[in-house]
């Protein structure tokens, strides 16, 4: 506040933004004495404090001006000309396209802090700063041409028109997934096609009273998830496959979980009834156990009993689709550029890249032009299921497509796009996206992640794959995780079955962002492999109370990292050696991995642990050696232990500590 004498501390640091202490000290400096924020300077005085701030102040930006100036050129550059560019370019085209060296480019990058080779790719805000210094003013079209090709449109009420429903088979092997998928093409494609015998190109469409179904031709919930995994929906109706004579097992579970897991309704097709030993009842039973009722017993669950053999069952379970599909509401603008998944894909030798696609929404024609993931290509021709040449293909419709450049992924998006060019940049684009996606792989969810979400607060689902040994520690181990269930955070089983952790569990755990428990079992086939490429979080327990512990503690956002033993390989005795000074030293040969001065040993003498311990002592003939690795001879030594015999076997290890990932 100015008041006639002069202006209050408090007042003049406020103008000048700063701490009232600050203001105190800086006055001080000006020989000026002010004691408390109270105080009053006199208008002089403070007028010098506001003349020393200023110039302080404009000597800071020349300072700065100084540091960034050989770096930011001078604005505004008056270019001589325009390039447009599409996204990001690499530094070859960008040269190209200033008419420049290269080189050139490169060391105005430099200049900019960036180190780049002539094929690294610049992002449009880089690529303006470069141009500037050439006088060249870049236009960057990325953003607009992406909006009008790939943009998801909102398809207004009025052009939405139905679409046939998009049916997979799943169930577990041998129970009549293939025999079914026959039945239905036979029963229906002969009746209606003039000799249409169709060709297997991965999903069929067949005519259930006027109207169409399509059925994808990939049975068993392998592909299925693989699609899903990729954040494709492509189903809209799962007809589950049960053997009468069989009944509900492993894979049975497995695909309703999956199925429940995509949202997908679910039909019941209770197959093999021809045979004696068919019990329907009892398969609706063990259904019920599951969660699915059937109708006739007060549920939801629609459940035909058929026989893919004798091909009776097979029109009321078409019905049955149809009517379930009806409710869906399933529509889509077959008057816009056609989107869809390629399903299956294969380089064929006469015709190139050749893609199946199931179309989810717009029209593909021939000539249009297109990319999915990281390929790009014009439609050269379209072959529907039948064989047959076609100009266009509708929503849900499976169809091949020609003209790919190269094989596209399985489970990638397909797009038709407005010209060539924007499906190459696309294609790029898409590509580069990829490859640094798989620099970040790794990221799915670990119980870790989990905890520090946690900690973020909110309520959370920890969804769980659980597999044990025996049905009884999986429901003891399934009461007692659920049990867990907090106001904030729901413990979520996904899935549990007895038995090793499949390829197919590690699928569900990526599609469905699960951790995957195992108690008392072990890794099937690739399983371990699939699970340390995706990332995925998988534990194995053998104490029950432990599962308890971990999950609870990621419950509470405070999962600590664990230590863990790694072992690095071990010795046999061969011979001992007495010393009178050092004692005994085991003479050994290592059998795998290595050895290691300093780290823990255990001794085990016919499987059996005898002493644990240190290695204290390393050698390698006479001299001290920091590790010897398998196949080599050396001599052990520990302060602790000294009775060895010969054929105990040393197990080297070590503790690491590691965030709580197996
Ligand atoms: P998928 O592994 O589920 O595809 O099973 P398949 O379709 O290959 O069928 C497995 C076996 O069961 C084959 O030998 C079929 O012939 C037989 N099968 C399939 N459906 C029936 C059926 O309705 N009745 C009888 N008796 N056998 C069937």
């Amino acid at each position: 506040m100015a008041t006639k004498k002069g202006i209050k501390v408090s007042a003049l640091a406020e103008e000048l933004k700063m701490e009232a202490k600050d203001l105190l000290k800086q006055l001080k400096d000006l020989g000026v004495s002010a004691k408390t924020s109270a105080s009053i300077v006199s208008e002089e005085d403070a007028k010098a404090v506001r003349d020393l701030l200023a110039k302080e102040k404009k000597q800071e930006e020349k300072k700065i001006e100084e540091i960034i100036s050989p770096i930011i050129p001078a604005v505004p550059v008056k270019t001589t000309r325009q390039i447009t560019i599409f996204g990001d370019i690499n530094v070859k085209d960008m040269s190209d396209m200033l008419g420049v060296k290269p080189s050139d480019v490169i060391k105005e990058l430099m200049r900019l802090g960036i180190l780049a080779t002539i094929n690294q790719r610049i992002n449009p805000d880089v690529a303006k700063q470069v141009a500037a210094i050439f006088k060249i003013e870049v236009i960057s079209k990325i953003k607009e041409e992406e909006k009008e090709a790939v943009a998801v449109q909102k398809d207004e009420a009025k052009h939405l028109m139905h679409r046939p429903p998009i049916v997979v088979v799943m169930g577990h092997v041998d129970h009549g997934k293939t025999k079914l998928l026959d039945a239905i093409r036979k029963t229906n494609v002969m009746a209606t096609e003039a000799g249409g015998i169709t060709q297997h190109i991965g999903a069929y469409q067949v005519e259930v009273k006027g109207k169409k179904v399509t059925f994808l031709d990939t049975p068993g919930h392998e592909a299925f998830t693989a699609l899903r995994q990729r954040g494709a929906k492509v189903t809209d109706v799962a007809v589950l496959v049960v053997a009468a004579d069989d009944g509900v097992m492993p894979q049975t579970v497995e695909a309703i979980n999956h199925a429940k897991a995509a949202g997908v309704p679910i039909i019941v097709a209770i197959n093999k009834v021809d045979k004696p030993e068919a019990d329907v009842e009892r398969v609706k039973k063990q259904l019920m156990e599951q969660q699915l009722v059937a109708e006739e017993w007060g549920g939801k669950t629609v459940m035909v009993p058929i026989s893919a053999k004798q091909g009776t069952g097979i029109d009321e379970l078409l019905e049955m689709i149809l009517l379930t599909s009806d409710i869906l509401e399933l529509k889509a603008n077959p008057n816009r550029a056609g989107t869809g998944i390629v399903i299956e894909a294969k380089l064929d030798k006469g015709r190139g890249p050749v893609a199946t696609v199931l179309i989810g929404n717009g029209t593909v024609k021939v000539g249009d032009s297109f990319y999915a993931g990281g390929v790009s290509g014009k439609v050269r021709a379209l072959i529907n299921d039948k064989g047959k040449n076609i100009k266009s293909a509708l929503p849900s419709q499976p169809v091949e497509v020609l003209g790919a450049q190269s094989v596209p992924v399985p489970g990638e998006v397909f797009r038709v796009v407005h010209d060539d060019p924007t499906a190459r940049k696309l294609s790029e684009k898409k590509r580069m996206e990829e490859e640094q996606a798989k620099m970040l792989k790794g990221k799915v969810l670990t119980l870790e992640d989990f905890s520090k979400k946690i900690k973020e607060g909110g309520r959370k689902d920890l969804n769980i794959i659980l597999k044990a040994d025996v049905q009884g520690s999986l429901e003891a181990i399934k009461g007692l995780l659920q049990n867990l269930t907090t106001e904030d955070v729901r413990v979520n089983i996904i899935h549990s079955g007895a038995g090793a952790i499949s390829e197919s569990d590690i699928m569900l755990a990526v599609a469905s962002r699960s951790i995957v428990i195992g108690f008392n079992v072990s890794y099937d086939g690739g399983a371990k492999l699939m699970a340390d490429d995706k990332g995925v979080d998988t534990r194995i327990y053998d104490i029950i109370y432990k599962i308890a512990d971990d999950v609870k503690a990621a419950m509470l956002g405070m999962l600590e990292p664990i230590k863990i033993e790694a072992v690095l390989g071990h010795a046999v005795v061969k011979q001992l050696f007495r010393y009178s000074k050092v004692g005994v030293i085991a003479g050994c040969i290592v059998k795998d991995g290595k050895v290691l001065r300093g780290s823990s040993i255990r001794i085990l003498r016919e499987g059996k642990k005898i002493y644990d311990g240190k290695l204290d002592n390393l050698k390698r003939f006479k001299e001290d050696a920091r590790e010897v690795q398998a196949g080599y001879e050396c001599g052990i030594s520990t302060s602790g232990f000294s009775d060895f015999a010969e054929g105990d076997t040393i197990e080297c290890y070590e503790i690491r500590i590691e965030a709580r990932k197996l």
